[in-house]
């Protein structure tokens, strides 16, 4: 609407120019959620393991998680939740619906990496108990029992188990996680005792098949493609899959003075042109793919030794795993071809490998829906970091909300995401809890 043609019914006029301002702004017109109390929420988690720098170092089963769960614990207390633990340290913060259904399941994680961010994880905790609070203030009665998550350890930093309360819930881990040890000797056991738990009863936190009807997780992007289009809501495809190689090239090491240039058979140089090829074979085709080479290590490692032998990994990711492996057989084939240049023989072992977790499309169509009704504009996206959702995707249709990060920075003090977004996305997140309601399940 323009302002010219606003001279009929003055007083709509002004009330549409204002909406559409606000659509403009990327502001959700009629926000049922309290951007004030998310933001004080949120600012006050950030004191839990502050940093001087602005940001948090909040591990997973430390002191400080410890103490910030406490405070998320009084916060679903407060909200009226039925709070729950589970032998894993998730904590569930229940909401009845009206009717005997699998439960509708939201939330993210409070823990950090070291030197972490304050939106990463926090945002979709915190707003999944803000969509409770603003469901109490409107009296709304759901069918489907709610309840908001906090997952434990999602980073991994600690014990190096990423993902790991929720991969406990979807039955990947198990009690073969319980003496894996840190620097301090301490076990995961002795942190889940910590945590109030029975070590002895983990794989009671397993959900069963059949028992949640969808889980959607609210997360700032990490990346920087929201941020750059200026667009407020992300719709996750899926989490990529993942492929990992060791590789090892092997030349010989001679004398670097004395060597002829044509007579060298460099396992370094071989690598660097590896690198490169991973590089040019990822970047030749349109898409999202990403490939890294992010650790090279070459021996005996002294300067005047030609490098006999060099190591390094390859990792490739994309929502498509027929696409990895094309992109891996044409890399290999650039390989064999620099070794006969060069002189090498390189072999690469497979050493990691994550499936897939594909976003689900009556839960993609919702979140659409959600951000339109609220007139905010969507750009579907791939995630390249894993998420808790994508554990529990294993057992239930999966969704998540991504919303901008400020420069694509995350896992670093300066990881940012306006309120203003940060109060979009809650928004979306309570509008797709509601459409799911009505959409799943149907009576
Ligand atoms: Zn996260």
């Amino acid at each position: 609407m323009t302002p010219e043609r606003c001279f009929l019914a003055a007083a709509l006029c002004i009330a549409a120019l204002a909406l559409s301002a606000a659509a403009a702004a990327g502001q959700a017109p009629g926000r049922h959620i309290s951007p004030q109390r998310l933001q004080a929420g949120l600012e006050r988690l950030s004191d839990f393991g502050r940093n001087p720098e602005g940001g948090v170092t909040r591990l997973g089963f430390s002191r400080t998680e410890l103490e910030a769960r406490e405070y998320v614990l009084n916060l679903m207390r407060e909200a009226g939740l039925a709070v729950r633990i589970d032998a894993a340290g998730n904590i569930f913060g229940g909401r009845p619906g009206s009717a005997k259904l699998p439960v509708l399941l939201f939330g993210s994680h409070i823990d950090s990496v070291p030197q972490g961010g304050n939106f990463d994880g926090p945002l979709g905790s915190l707003g999944a108990i803000e969509v409770m609070r603003a469901l109490n203030d409107a009296h709304v009665v759901t069918r489907h029992p709610l309840e908001a998550v906090v997952w434990t350890n999602e980073e991994g930093s600690h014990f190096g188990i990423s993902v790991l309360g929720s991969g406990v819930a979807a039955g990947v881990l198990g009690p073969e996680i319980l003496d894996r040890r840190d620097e301090d000797g301490s076990t995961v056991a002795d942190w889940l005792k910590r945590y109030g738990q029975d070590p002895a009863r983990l794989t009671e936190a397993r959900i069963p098949r059949g028992a949640v009807a969808a889980i959607v997780e609210l997360h700032i992007e990490q990346g920087p493609n929201l941020f750059e289009s200026r667009i407020p809501i992300g719709v996750v495809q899926g989490i990529v899959a993942l492929k990992r190689w060791r590789c090892v090239a092997t030349g010989v090491a001679n004398h670097a003075g004395t060597t002829p240039m044509n007579r060298r058979r460099d396992a370094l140089a071989a690598a660097a042109r590896d690198l490169l090829a991973v590089r040019d074979v990822v970047r030749s085709e349109t898409g999202r793919q990403v490939g890294t080479v992010g650790y090279i290590k070459a021996e005996p490692g002294a300067a005047n030794v030609i490098p006999g032998k060099t190591e390094f990994t390859v990792e490739l990711r994309d929502l498509a795993a027929e696409k990895v492996e094309r992109m891996w057989s044409q890399i290999q084939e650039r390989i064999g071809v620099i070794d006969k240049e060069e002189g090498v023989g390189t072999q690469c072992a497979l050493t990691d490998q994550v499936a897939p977790a594909l976003g689900d499309p009556r839960l993609q169509r919702a979140i659409h829906d959600a951000a339109g009704s609220a007139g905010l504009a969507t750009m579907d996206l791939p995630s390249g970091a894993i998420h808790d959702a994508g554990e529990i995707s294993r057992l239930a249709p999966m969704g998540m909300i991504f919303v901008p990060s400020r420069d694509g920075i995350s896992h670093a003090p300066r990881e940012y995401t306006s309120w203003n977004d940060c109060a979009n996305g809650v928004e979306v997140l309570y509008r797709t809890v509601l459409r799911l309601d009505t959409e799943l399940d149907p009576p």
